[in-house]
């Protein structure tokens, strides 16, 4: 009897065109959202190489997601045209850490992107593991203030 082995092998390239179908409705699904759709501004069609939208000039906001440090777990926008990063009050992101620097950096939002700049700091700022004076962020970067470690997060 051949019966159980061609019952194996239907369930099989069944189970395995299921598979790829799913695989592909999600790739499919992936790219739609990337693609942006409507824009939140003017719920006109944005397309994805549009870093702001060209009928309302509306940008997706950036954020930043503490991993490390006294604001570990918070998520900061940023919405400000320059976001400042120090120890003391009037910086738009305080840490608490004797490694910060009064005025320790700035993350700039211009035309189409963020940029991140040493301030002066003492210690330094680190990106993905680099000390660098200046930075175009990129989406993924991690950087370190101090004790401090926070990933740019475009939206
Ligand atoms: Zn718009």
């Amino acid at each position: 009897m051949s019966t159980p082995i061609l019952l194996v092998v239907i369930i099989g390239s069944v189970l395995g065109v299921a598979l790829l179908v799913f695989a592909i409705a999600r790739g499919r699904g992936k790219g739609a959202g990337a693609s942006g759709g409507l824009c939140p501004g003017c719920r006109r069609a944005m397309r994805p190489e549009w870093p702001r939208c060209m009928f309302c000039g509306w940008m997706p906001v950036a954020r930043l997601e503490f991993v490390l440090g006294p604001l570990t777990g918070q998520v900061i926008e940023l919405r400000e045209d320059v976001t400042t990063v120090g120890s003391v009050v009037g910086n738009s992101i305080v840490l608490a850490d004797p490694a910060v620097s009064r005025k320790h950096a700035g993350i700039r939002r211009m035309e189409g992107g963020y940029e991140l700049a040493d301030l002066g700091s003492t210690n330094g700022i680190y990106v993905n593991g680099h000390r660098l004076p200046k930075k175009n962020l990129a989406p993924g970067d991690v950087i370190r203030v101090g004790n401090s470690e926070c990933v740019f997060r475009p939206q």
